[in-house]
């Protein structure tokens, strides 16, 4: 074997990890020594003779598991973003043993009698508010693991922990996989209706798969998500979106089915151990909304509304259709490619008119220019680093002094072996306790490779939103590592990059950036109207997707007895229960691939949708029911509602807010 770099200093410029020589047999090793010196430091903490102070518990405490943190890091973006069989196996090998170390640490009787006393006399040890705050969060964050439990609870909990670690691994990878093995391969003839971008991209796959000559359309939702909206195929579209919506249920080796009930019946006895009702409840008590009660009223102001509005968008696709000679209901596969001729009709605005004024480049250049003028920072694009994949980009961050701020990865592009969806983590925290760290942050997208590469809007929004969870973490200044950037509430982590996004299509931004990608001229202004005043086309649909799919998850985590949940029943029911519109499509498979997913540590109402991930803004305190209508719980053994829905001419009252969720997308790395 090769020299393990985990065990050298690293001498990269900025202290990038050195991926030119970290290879896949270096992780077991480095994670092994890690572990134990992990243990090591924890030893010294809990084996010291002093009377416990701030410094020797919360600080080292703070210190402790570097080595394994920069081992986990580089690991765990490797895995998501560039894995392949080697890194599974390690992932599948090592999940179980990482998990029973931090519940080992978590559950250790004498570090927490340590924190417990010290956060006793919290308000007379002299603290500032940051110090406070972390000697409050880390007690906070032990009592939740089961610090208070008796032994045999612990024990418990030590082994749902460890099996859940098992689960959210082959659930992703099962994903993955199934991503990963399904493509449409098209010939010429299959082509009816695709524009000129949707062809070049699907040539594109063709060649990376080795199929050059033909077409190829994939699970990726810049693959996908064109073919739905463009191809005259129902035929195709058919096979498309039913492929797309069962990624992880098909049965057989990648089937998520029997998983999805083993942990959500886990969670529910880990929150039951901890003296919760439910899972929903024990996830939620360390949230800002607090309650599941507060997550549902808020969803349930934009359901019925959004139902109301999603039936007047199909009232217009089934006229269209007439319109073409089709009398066949709507279904869900047809609803894009409808959605956009009304589009055109309504707005003459037309997808392949806008897109090439999309030019990732520029959009990439358009975020930067926002963030220096927001900011004050500076990019400048470093070409001496060693990256993980030939796509990866590097920018050093300066500040307006021109004092190193961090470094940025971008890494745009759908292939094999990067999970769906869009997200932003770091390879290396901010922070200043014993000396200045700078973040080393990655952004994620999965954009389909052009020359040059062309984004839809909502493409470009998506990568103005995950910029603002970068700029969470590169901007970030605290002392302390654990309270680094986007370690903060999960439903407070979405607010700066959904405040960033709307930069993206600010007038000044488009009239800038947007520009042709053959003639370099601006988006005419005509153009530029029409795509602004078309963003809330079809909001109904999206709003009616992602909130059914929070309500649901929501639901399926407070379920009183999930051990004996029959998964297809309970998700007919439901969809019943909520009145589902059938057109928009029940891909509720697809949407409990996110409740599963390994990043699920994350409050029941978080959604995702055809691989983004959404996330549900939760206010800080309940709010009052709504008035116009409830969701009847089987569990509370109510009959569906048969209150009066919200009229749709409340639309116009709610939209902006229904569009404010639907643009936040969940990442789930960037969360704490
Ligand atoms: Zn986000």
């Amino acid at each position: 074997m090769t020299k393990n770099p985990f065990f050298d200093t690293w001498s990269t410029p900025f202290g990038m990890p050195p991926f030119d020589h970290i290879r896949p047999e270096h992780f077991p090793p480095a994670f092994d020594r890690a572990m134990a010196e992990h243990n090591a430091e924890i030893a010294i903490i809990t084996g010291s003779a002093e009377a416990p102070t701030f410094a020797n518990t919360i600080e080292a405490l703070e210190r402790s598991g570097c080595l394994l943190d920069r081992v986990s890091r580089v690991f765990s973006n490797l895995d998501a973003s560039n894995t392949n069989d080697a890194l599974e196996a390690i992932a599948r090998d090592y999940a179980p043993k990482l998990a029973q170390h931090q519940t080992q640490i978590a559950l250790n009787r004498r570090l927490f009698e340590l924190i417990d006393e010290l956060h006793a006399r919290r308000e007379t040890l002299g603290l500032a508010a940051d110090q406070l705050r972390l000697l409050e969060r880390h007690h906070l964050r032990l009592v939740r693991s089961g610090a208070l439990l008796r032994p045999e609870q612990k024990s418990q909990m030590a082994a749902i922990a460890e099996r859940l670690a098992v689960l959210h691994t082959r659930f992703g990878q099962n994903v993955l996989h199934d991503e990963r093995d399904w493509q449409l391969v098209l010939d010429e003839a299959d082509l009816d209706g695709l524009p000129d971008f949707a062809r070049a991209a699907a040539a594109q796959a063709a060649k990376d798969r080795g199929l050059e000559g033909r077409w190829v359309v994939t699970l990726a939702r810049s693959s996908a998500e064109p073919f739905l909206t463009f191809s005259s195929r129902r035929d195709l579209r058919r096979s498309l979106w039913q492929a797309w919506t069962a990624r992880g249920t098909h049965q057989g080796a990648n089937d998520n089915t029997p998983l999805i009930q083993e942990i959500v019946a886990l969670r529910a006895e880990q929150a039951r151990l901890l003296g919760y009702d439910n899972f929903a409840a024990y996830r939620l008590d360390d949230s800002m909304a607090r309650t599941a009660d507060a997550v549902e009223s808020l969803l349930l102001q934009v359901w019925s509304p959004a139902k109301a509005k999603a039936r007047a968008e199909l009232a217009e696709l089934e006229e269209v259709a007439r319109g073409e000679g089709v009398n066949e209901p709507i279904e869900p596969w047809d609803w894009r490619y409808y959605a956009e001729k009304v589009r055109q009709a309504q707005y003459d605005l037309d997808e392949a008119e806008v897109k090439p004024y999309f030019v990732l480049d520029n959009m990439v250049q358009a975020a930067f220019d926002t963030a220096r003028r927001l900011f004050g920072v500076t990019f400048t694009e470093l070409s001496d680093l060693p990256l993980y994949h030939p796509d990866v980009r590097v920018w050093e961050v300066r500040d307006s002094a021109g004092e190193h701020v961090g470094l940025f990865l971008h890494d745009n592009f759908a292939r094999p072996g990067k999970r769906s969806g869009a997200w932003s983590s770091r390879y290396r925290d901010q922070q200043t306790l014993d000396s200045t760290v700078a973040p080393i942050v990655v952004n994620n997208n999965n954009f389909s490779k052009g020359a040059p590469t062309l984004l839809s809007f909502d493409d470009a929004v998506t990568l103005f939103h995950e910029f603002g969870h970068g700029l969470h973490s590169l901007l970030s200044r605290v002392r302390y590592r654990s309270q680094s950037g986007t370690a903060v509430r999960r439903d407070f982590v979405e607010f700066p990059s959904q405040i960033f996004e709307h930069w993206m299509s600010a007038p000044e931004t488009l009239r800038r950036y947007a520009r042709h990608y053959q003639t370099g001229q601006p988006m005419p202004e005509d153009l530029l109207r029409r795509l602004l005043a078309a963003r809330t086309f079809n909001q109904g649909f999206a709003t009616v997707e992602y909130t059914g799919s929070a309500l649901l998850d929501l639901d399926l985590h407070r379920e009183p007895s999930p051990q004996r949940l029959d998964l297809a029943k309970f998700e007919r029911e439901f969809l019943d229960r909520i009145s589902m519109p059938r057109e928009v499509g029940c891909a509720i498979a697809r949407r409990i691939s996110s409740i599963c997913s390994p990043a699920a540590a994350m409050p029941p109402g978080i959604t995702p949708i055809s691989g983004r991930r959404y996330w549900m803004p939760t206010g800080t305190r309940p709010l009052p029911k709504p008035a116009t209508s409830s969701i009847p719980s089987s569990r509370r053994g109510s009959k569906p509602s048969t209150a009066p829905e919200t009229p749709a001419t409340q639309w116009s009252s709610i939209a902006p807010f229904a569009a404010a969720i639907r643009r936040s997308r969940h990442c789930s790395r960037s969360a704490a």
